[in-house]
């Protein structure tokens, strides 16, 4: 089944608390009969307008084509935590890469939070970024192991916001008795994501692109000129950019075989008032451990917006909020009697390396996808990185491209079960805390 139908439908945004709190754009027109440009992009979140703001701002023809609107995929449904650095450790990656590769991707991410946060300073200061995200450790083992990469980041990069916390560190900051240990890392932040990817549509806009909606992409004819095929138009263009992620149909299967779509989910309480600080006595995001992860912080009317509960399966559960409500009081007890007044859920783009998937596809079709829960930062330097390819300079997007993102096994059909099967085996020893 396409992925971009099978939780939606068309063009119409998730039920979440973002869409609830953010003032939503006018429709954008549907592309109907032929155009042309320098470059197509497929995909209006955070990589696609990314790439077409610098594209335009290059001074090239810029269009971008959505199946639904603007913000519609991850980029408008996630846990707003921007990151510092990948999903995986810099000093593995330093091991596995060598300590200058490594040193060119610490850079390119530390650039990725530099300019989400000069947007948000500038341009978007609706997104609302605030700083901090805490890192928790839900088994006593874990701990150094953390410490130890805190280290690394300190000595290796000076990355100095960054401080480790002992047992007593982390329940001073969050308000269970679930963790042992952590870091806070200050040069991290959180954003209000929608409305971040509607401000990033209008920069785009602003510096030319132009942006259908309603406008899926079922089939590219290669060639010098490229033609994009919509149920009512077709692109005709010199370069293409494939950014619909998680949620792109095997359309192009190079792109396919790397990333397997993985559903998260997250609920939003009722505003908590002044029970919000018996959760976290500071406004910062955290992320734990756990295989299973939980992911969560406080909205800017003091909802806990509580993420977590990965998922395999195509399809949505019926009933999202349940299972969150049970992880989240099981933290939480304080929470038990709190309602919950928004669950929804979105589809992610995960690797097998847990590294992002850059990629030239054909001479002149280049992709970028499977930032692999790391992508609220990463998605805006990945755009920035095939502005420049597609411009001629490929340096940045090669050191990118370096990860050599390996296919899954089992190739398109069978990645899915098998991944699956193994997710529930790690589920379980989280459970039984082994
Ligand atoms: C619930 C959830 C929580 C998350 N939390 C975090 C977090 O806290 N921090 C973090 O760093 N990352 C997080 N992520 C991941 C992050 O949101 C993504 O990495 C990022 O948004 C990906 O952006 P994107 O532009 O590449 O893809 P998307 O935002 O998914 O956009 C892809 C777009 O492509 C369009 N599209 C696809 N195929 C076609 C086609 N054939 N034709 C036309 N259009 C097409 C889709 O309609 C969609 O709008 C989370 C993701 C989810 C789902």
């Amino acid at each position: 089944m396409n992925p971009l139908y099978r939780n939606d439908r068309q063009g119409v945004l998730p039920d979440s608390w973002y869409v609830a709190s953010t003032d939503i754009p006018a429709d954008r027109p549907t592309l109907q009969g032929e155009v042309t440009a320098d470059v197509c992009i497929v995909g209006a979140g955070f990589t696609g307008l990314s790439a077409a703001r610098h594209l335009a701002s290059k001074g090239l023809d810029v269009v971008v084509v959505d199946a639904h609107r603007v913000g519609f995929g991850a980029s408008g449904r996630n846990g707003g935590q921007v990151c510092s650095g990948y999903n995986v450790p810099m000093r593995k990656l330093a091991e596995t890469y060598g300590a200058d590769h490594a040193r060119r991707l610490w850079d390119l991410a530390e650039e990725a939070k530099d300019d989400l946060r000069g947007l948000c300073q500038t341009a978007i200061p609706e997104a609302q970024y605030k700083p901090g995200i805490a890192e928790a450790a839900a088994k006593p083992g874990e701990v150094d192991g953390m410490h130890r990469d805190v280290e690394f980041l300190q000595q290796a990069y000076g990355h100095d916001t960054v401080h480790t916390l002992d047992r007593a560190g982390i329940n001073d900051l969050i308000k269970t008795d679930s963790y042992f240990g952590g870091h806070l890392d200050l040069g991290a932040g959180h954003i209000h994501p929608l409305r971040y990817a509607f401000g990033l549509a209008h920069l785009a806009e602003k510096t030319g692109a132009r942006i259908y909606e309603r406008s899926e992409v079922h089939h590219i004819a290669h060639g010098a000129t490229a033609v994009l095929c919509t149920s009512q138009g077709r692109i005709k263009a010199q370069h293409v950019i494939l950014a619909g992620n998680g949620y792109l149909p095997n359309i192009e299967r190079k792109v396919s075989a790397k990333i397997l779509p993985v559903n998260s989910f997250i609920a939003a309480t009722e505003p908590l008032g002044e029970l919000a600080a018996e959760i976290l006595s500071q406004d910062i995001a955290v992320s734990d451990s756990k295989f299973v992860l939980n992911y969560y912080r406080l909205s800017e009317d003091k909802r806990l917006l509580f993420g977590g509960r990965p998922s395999y399966q195509i399809a949505f559960p019926t009933d999202i909020s349940t299972t969150l409500r049970q992880r989240m009081t099981r933290m939480f007890p304080q929470l038990g009697d709190v309602r919950v007044d928004y669950a929804w859920g979105g589809t992610l783009g995960i690797t097998a390396n847990k590294l992002p998937a850059i990629q030239q596809v054909a001479p002149n079709v280049i992709s970028a996808s499977g930032f692999s829960g790391h992508g609220v930062a990463l998605t805006g330097l990945a755009g920035k990185v095939l502005a420049e390819a597609v411009a001629g300079q490929a340096g940045r997007f090669d050191t990118l491209a370096d990860l050599k993102t390996p296919n899954f096994p089992g190739g398109v059909a069978m990645r899915a079960p098998i991944l699956r099967l193994a997710m529930t085996w790690y589920a379980m020893r989280d459970r039984l805390g082994v």
